[in-house]
């Protein structure tokens, strides 16, 4: 059945629910608030499908968290899983150690990344991943002597993780309030036209966004900055898609003061923007790209950093101990699961398929929605599209009027998605998809159905409250 456990029980879902709120502490989330709805029960995937324990089928329209690449229920990953285990579960990279899988993926993916980087840092996950980016550009930069050189520039409204570190280097405000600073992290502002662009083109504003980094490093002293971070799509911050001159233009900045650049690829790694890694397609060259999510699909936990040339030459070659690692560093078990989801991935060309097939079609079908009283300016780069929901619409983005943000508007829209059966995020009142790159034509047609029917719903919900 759909709604039975792994171990082929039925679920009681009352029950599950009681216990979630008085054991489970969720990411993310206000708790008093999830006790008086009740946890979603998840206990099944299959392709671009999930099933809750009261037997809802629901379409993912975000690939979990950004990461099920290649849809629900594969059983070459699982096999490839349940081997290694028997094999070798567990063993550390410390100390003059090594294991097979680890090995392998590493070379698979100095074969897949960008010419210059052959050598590949494991961690579990993207948080992990940036943590290390912060002690391998100061360890960098101390290297060659320059120990002043430690401040990393990152953007307001970027994600990076949640470790200190990461949510430092990100520029959620929330976060930074709770703990998530650090020394020597700056923040200039996201490339985000709607916001920022009013009187400009867009090819105008993206030099100008570009510019507030070579502000923010004369402001600094360009002696002090080790690196700047930008994921090349922002998508926790609301699938924020550059202008086509920012990412050229940040490249010549940080090579004019010789600061290392850092493309975040958690999310726009393998294949998601329709390129295997984002900077392609943004015609950047980083230092170093972070990954994770879409390595494994989610699978099982994995991550890290891409070294290119530049930085190796420097830490690896001549820097002697680098003090840094986890017990988990190229986890056998993740790099199986990695190597065969990777494997998938190019076998059934997914990456061409979301640049030349089914992404150019899921952005046509999405844009559609701009018909929609309650949409403006929907877009979409590879498999990852948003819309903005307005109170009243106007040609330019910048002039469109928003609903006040106390109305929740996104929230309300996010319940009538879930119940016209498809998941879409709402970061405020922009709402976002980024579904698995295995989605076919037919279910586009039917995911942008779904999300029609659920806008009417919407509309009508927000007339009856009065706020439209
Ligand atoms: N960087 C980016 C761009 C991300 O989107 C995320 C997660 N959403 C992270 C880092 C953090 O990854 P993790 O949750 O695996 O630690």
């Amino acid at each position: 059945s759909d709604t039975k456990s792994a171990a082929g029980q039925d679920v009681d879902t009352a029950a599950v629910r009681k216990l979630d709120s008085a054991h489970f502490i969720h990411p993310f989330t206000d708790h008093a608030a999830l006790a008086d709805k009740g946890a979603r029960v998840m206990v099944r995937g299959e392709g671009v499908y999930l099933w809750d324990s009261d037997g809802n089928k629901i379409m993912d329209g975000m690939s979990g968290l950004w990461c099920v690449n290649v849809g629900y229920g594969r059983t070459s990953i699982s096999q490839a899983v349940y081997r290694q285990m028997e094999t070798l579960p567990f063993y550390n990279s410390f100390f003059n150690t090594t294991n097979l899988p680890a090995v392998q993926l590493a070379t698979l993916l100095a074969d897949l990344a960008p010419p210059s980087f052959k050598h590949v840092f494991f961690t579990s996950s993207g948080s992990e991943a940036n943590d290390t980016n912060v002690r391998m550009v100061r360890r960098y930069w101390d290297l060659l002597g320059y120990k002043d050189r430690h401040t990393i520039i990152g953007r307001i409204n970027g994600y990076h993780g949640s470790t200190v570190a990461g949510a430092a280097l990100g520029g959620m405000s929330g976060m930074h309030a709770q703990g998530g600073m650090i020394p020597g992290v700056a923040h200039i502002g996201q490339p985000n036209y709607a916001e920022s662009g009013r009187g400009m083109t867009e090819a105008e504003f993206g030099i100008v966004a570009a510019g507030w980094l070579e502000e923010k490093i004369l402001e600094l002293g360009p002696e002090k900055v080790a690196a700047f971070i930008g994921e090349p799509v922002q998508g926790a911050g609301g699938v924020i898609i550059p202008p086509s001159t920012y990412w050229p233009e940040i490249q010549r900045i940080c090579d004019k003061y010789e600061i290392l650049l850092i493309a975040d690829e958690v999310i726009t790694g393998f294949g998601r923007l329709g390129a295997m890694f984002g900077s392609e397609l943004m015609q950047i060259k980083p230092d170093l790209i972070t990954f994770a999510k879409g390595v494994t699909s989610g699978y099982v936990p994995l991550g890290g950093v891409l070294v290119g040339s530049r930085v190796a030459s420097v830490l690896i070659d001549k820097g002697g101990d680098f003090n840094h690692g986890f017990t988990y560093s190229g986890h056998p078990v993740s790099c199986a699961a990695a190597l065969e989801n990777l494997r998938i991935i190019q076998d059934e060309k997914l990456v061409s398929a979301v640049a030349v097939d089914t992404g150019p079609y899921l952005r046509q079908a999405f844009c559609a929605l701009a018909s929609h009283p309650l949409v403006s300016h929907p877009d979409a780069c590879g498999f990852v599209a948003g819309l903005n929901l307005v109170k009243k619409k106007a040609d330019a983005v910048y002039d469109c009027e928003p609903f006040g943000s106390d109305d929740g508007v996104g929230m309300i829209c996010r319940g009538h998605m879930f119940n016209n059966g498809i998941i879409m995020r709402a970061v405020g009142d922009r709402m976002i998809i980024a579904p698995p790159l295995v989605m076919t034509k037919v279910q586009i047609d039917e995911m942008v159905g779904r999300i029609r029917d659920a806008l009417d719903a919407t509309l009508a919900d927000l007339r009856q409250r009065g706020l439209f």
